[in-house]
């Protein structure tokens, strides 16, 4: 699986590093910084969702599986995205707006 850490979320109880602590570092104020890409072989999986599940805060988010099989098909979804719609007068203010 693979998890998501969100530091402006966390609130240093530590909890996290103390169930999981190959994959969640303190700092010097019991702030937790990400051990690693987030990804979590099954074998840390227990371990890793204790912390998630005990986080106070919710600052561990689950990102789903990590299966490398479906990296492929995402990445030809990417291709197939049509391109954006011509700029006119109706979508110029949006466009404008979103930039
Ligand atoms: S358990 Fe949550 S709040 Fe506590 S240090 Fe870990 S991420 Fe931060």
């Amino acid at each position: 699986m693979r998890i998501r850490l969100d530091r402006t979320l966390c609130d240093g109880f530590g909890i996290c590093a103390k169930h999981a602590p190959g994959y969640f570092s303190l700092d010097d104020w019991g702030y937790a910084s990400l051990i690693g890409d987030g990804t979590v072989p099954e074998k840390d999986r227990d371990a890793v969702m204790r912390a998630l599940l005990d986080c106070p805060v919710h600052a561990i988010i689950y990102m789903g599986e990590h299966r490398p099989s479906d990296d492929t098909a995402v990445h030809q979804e990417a291709h197939e995205v049509p391109e954006p719609e011509p700029r006119t007068d109706g979508n110029e203010a949006i466009s404008g707006f979103v930039r």
